[in-house]
C-alpha cells in the first residue's frame, strides 16, 4: 500500500507529483465528504485582499492554516473550510483611481460613481488566478470554488441585519470625534493605520504674543501648528503649575510658565541688561478666565455667530513644562485634547479648514493646503507684531501611509460601535480563547481590550458595504434597515428585493419619514471593511435569512492562524461582532504567527 520513499532530492517534483494526484483525485473533497457524519472541526480562513498579492508571509500563514485541519481530517473529523476573499475598501478604490488616471473623490464624483464601482468589483480579481496556483503550490487546502465574497449581495444582507441588531441596542451611534484624517483620500484613518505612517520632519512652530484684555501685557503660547491659529478660540494653562509676569528686555510683558522662562526669553539678555525681571507669580490656576482678544477678527466673529464666549485662559492637566511656553493654545477642531477642554469650557467651535484640507473663505488663506499655509500665518503674524519667534521644530509627524500626505486632526461626524459599552464582555470572551502564543491574546490584544474606544465604522467612500441607515432630510429621523424585505416594507418599492446592494444603486431607494412625511435618504457612508471580515462566520452562510444549521454547526471557529499585525484587525473585528451579537469568543484556539521577511527584509 505504501510507496518506498525514494532518497533523492528532488523535492519540487515529489511536491507536484502529489498535488497532481490530489486534483486528479479531488482528494480534497473526498476527504470532506468521507467524514460528513465525523463530529465538525471548524477552520475559519481570514479572507486576503483580493488585489493584493501573495507574498513570502503567506506561505508560513498557509502552511499553518492547513496543517492543523489536515491533521484533524485525519483524526477522523469534518473540518470545512471556505476560502474567502476581502473584497471592498479603500486599496481598492486607489488602486482603480490610479488605474484611471483620477486624483481623489471630486475627480471620481466627475468620473461617475457607477462607472468606478463597476471598475472596482472588476478589480478584486486581479491576482485571484496567483493565489489560487500559490495556494496549491504549498498545499493548502480549503474550498476556492465556493468562497464567500464580501461584495456579496447576501454577505451584505447579512453585515445589515447585524448592524440593526446592533442599532437596537443602541450601541450604534453618530458623533463628532477629533480624527486622524487624510485630506488628499478624504478619509479619517484608524489609530493602527496611523502608527504606520510616523515620519520626521521640520517645521516651524510659532510661539505667539495674544493680547491681554485691560493690561499692556501678552499671554505667549505656543503651536507646532500654525494653520490652527486663524482657529483659535482659548488658551490653556496648567492649573498646578506655576506661572509668572515679567519684564522682558524686548520691552513686552509677558504671562507665561516660570519653568520655561530661560529656554524661551534666555535669548533676549544683553551684557547689560537681563532677559527678563519677573513681576510677579501665579498658580495656573489663578489665571483661568483670564480673558485675551482674538488673534484672528474672523474666529472672533465666528464665536459671536454662536452666542458663546472664548478667547479666555482655561486650564487643563495636560499641559506639560517640556516644551513651548507652558501656554497651549486651543483649537477645538484640531485636537483631542483642544476638543476636551472646549467641551470642559462650552467654548465656540470653529473649523476653517474643509474636507480637502484647505483652509476655508472665512480666513485670509482661502484655499491654501494647511501644511503651505503656515509660512503665510507666520509672515502675517510676524507683520502686526504678534510673532515672538518661529523656531524650527523637528518631530515625528503621522503621513497617510497610502498616499504620504500629512495627515491633520481634524473633527469630523461619524459612526461608532459603541464597544465601550461591551468592554467586561469582550474582556470574559477573550479569557475563554487558547492563544498561543498565551503573550499575545492575554497581553497585547487583552490589553488592548482593557482600553477599547468606540470602534469608527464608517467610511466616506463609494465602494464598500453601504451603512444601513436612513436619515429625513426635514427632521433628521433615523431608521435602520436590516433586510431587503424591510426595505422593501418601509419604502414601497419591490426594486428593494433585487438592487445590487452598493452605491450609487441602494441610494435610489428613498422612504417616508414616519414623522414629518418628508424624504428619507441612505446616509452616504460606508462601512469599514474590517466590519466585513468580522463579519464572516455568518455573513459566509447568509445567516439568519438562510442555513442557520449550518452556522450553528460552524460556529465557534475551532482553530483561526493569522499573523500578529491582525490583533487590531480580524482578531478585534472577529471578537467585537461576535460579543455583540452572540456573546461568545468566535474562536477556540489561535496561532499567532510572526512576520517572514523576504530577501529585502520585506
Ligand atoms: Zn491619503
Ligand atoms: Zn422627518
Amino acid at each position: 500500500m505504501y510507496q518506498k520513499v525514494s532518497t533523492n532530492l528532488n523535492f519540487v517534483d515529489r511536491e507536484k507529483e502529489t498535488k497532481k494526484f490530489w486534483e486528479e483525485n479531488d482528494i480534497f473533497r473526498k476527504s470532506m465528504e468521507n467524514r460528513k457524519e465525523g463530529p465538525t472541526y471548524t477552520f475559519y480562513d481570514g479572507p486576503p485582499t483580493a488585489n493584493g498579492k501573495p507574498h513570502i508571509g503567506h506561505v508560513l500563514t498557509r502552511v499553518i492554516k492547513d496543517m492543523i485541519p489536515r491533521y484533524r481530517t485525519m483524526k477522523g473529523y469534518m473540518v470545512p473550510r471556505k476560502a474567502g476573499w476581502d473584497t471592498h475598501g479603500l486599496p481598492v478604490e486607489l488602486e482603480v483611481e490610479k488605474l484611471l488616471g483620477l486624483n481623489g473623490k471630486e475627480q471620481i464624483e466627475e468620473y461617475g460613481m457607477e462607472p468606478f464601482i463597476k471598475k472596482c468589483k472588476e478589480s478584486v480579481w486581479k491576482y485571484k488566478g496567483m493565489w489560487e496556483d500559490f495556494s496549491g503550490t504549498v498545499g493548502f487546502w480549503a474550498d476556492m470554488e465556493n468562497p464567500y465574497v464580501t461584495y456579496d449581495d447576501n454577505f451584505i444582507e447579512s453585515e445589515w441585519w447585524a448592524l440593526k441588531e446592533i442599532w437596537n441596542k443602541g450601541l450604534l451611534y453618530k458623533g463628532f470625534k477629533i480624527v486622524p484624517y487624510c485630506p488628499r483620500c478624504g478619509t479619517p484613518l484608524s489609530s493602527a493605520e496611523v502608527s504606520q505612517g510616523y515620519k520626521a520632519v521640520k517645521e516651524r512652530s510659532a510661539i505667539v504674543r495674544f493680547k491681554a484684555v485691560g493690561e499692556d501685557a501678552y499671554f505667549l503660547a505656543w503651536t507646532t501648528t500654525p494653520w490652527t491659529l486663524p482657529s483659535n478660540v482659548a488658551l490653556c494653562v496648567n492649573p498646578d503649575e506655576t506661572y509668572v509676569k515679567v519684564k522682558a528686555a524686548d520691552g513686552y510683558t509677558y504671562y507665561m510658565a516660570q519653568a520655561l522662562l530661560d529656554t524661551v526669553l534666555g535669548r533676549l539678555a544683553t551684557e547689560d541688561k537681563p532677559a527678563y525681571e519677573i513681576l510677579e507669580t501665579y498658580k495656573g490656576k489663578d489665571l483661568e478666565r483670564r480673558e485675551y482678544e482674538p488673534l484672528y477678527a474672523c474666529a472672533g466673529e465666528c464665536a459671536e455667530k454662536q452666542h458663546k464666549k472664548g478667547f479666555f485662559i482655561t486650564c487643563d492637566n495636560y499641559v506639560t513644562m517640556t516644551d513651548g511656553t507652558g501656554i497651549v493654545h486651543i483649537a477645538p477642531a484640531f485636537g483631542e485634547d483642544d476638543a476636551r477642554v472646549g467641551r470642559d469650557y462650552d467654548l465656540p467651535f470653529v473649523q476653517f479648514v474643509d474636507g480637502k484640507g484647505c483652509l476655508t473663505a472665512e480666513t485670509p488663506y482661502a484655499g491654501k493646503f494647511v501644511k503651505d499655509a503656515d509660512k503665510d500665518v507666520l509672515v502675517d503674524l510676524d507683520k502686526e507684531g504678534k510673532l515672538f519667534d518661529a523656531p524650527k521644530f523637528e518631530h515625528e509627524y503621522p503621513h497617510c501611509w497610502r498616499c504620504d500626505t500629512p495627515l491633520i486632526y481634524y473633527a469630523r461626524e461619524s459612526w461608532y460601535i459603541k464597544e465601550t459599552a461591551v468592554r467586561d464582555d469582550l474582556i470574559r470572551n477573550n479569557n475563554t480563547v487558547n492563544w498561543i502564543p498565551e503573550s499575545i491574546g492575554k497581553g497585547r490584544f487583552g490589553n488592548w481590550l482593557e482600553n477599547i474606544q468606540d470602534w469608527a465604522i464608517s467610511r466616506n467612500r463609494y465602494w464598500g458595504t453601504p451603512l444601513n441607515i436612513w436619515e429625513c432630510e426635514g427632521c433628521g429621523h433615523q431608521e435602520c434597515i436590516g433586510s431587503r424585505d424591510e426595505l422593501e416594507k418601509r419604502s414601497g418599492n419591490p426594486a428593494a428585493q433585487t438592487v445590487e446592494l452598493h452605491r450609487p444603486y441602494i441610494d435610489e431607494i428613498t422612504m417616508v419619514c414616519p414623522d414629518c412625511g418628508k424624504t428619507m435618504k441612505r446616509v452616504p457612508e460606508v462601512i469599514d471593511c474590517w466590519f466585513d471580515s468580522g463579519a464572516m462566520p455568518f455573513a459566509q452562510h447568509h445567516y439568519p435569512f438562510e442555513n442557520k444549521e449550518i452556522f450553528e454547526q460552524q460556529f465557534p471557529a475551532q482553530f483561526i492562524s493569522e499573523a500578529v499585525d491582525q490583533t487590531r484587525g480580524w482578531f478585534h473585528s472577529l471578537m467585537a461582532e461576535s460579543t455583540l451579537l452572540f456573546n461568545k469568543a468566535p474562536y477556540e484556539n489561535v496561532i499567532v504567527l510572526g512576520h517572514v521577511q523576504d530577501e529585502n527584509g520585506q
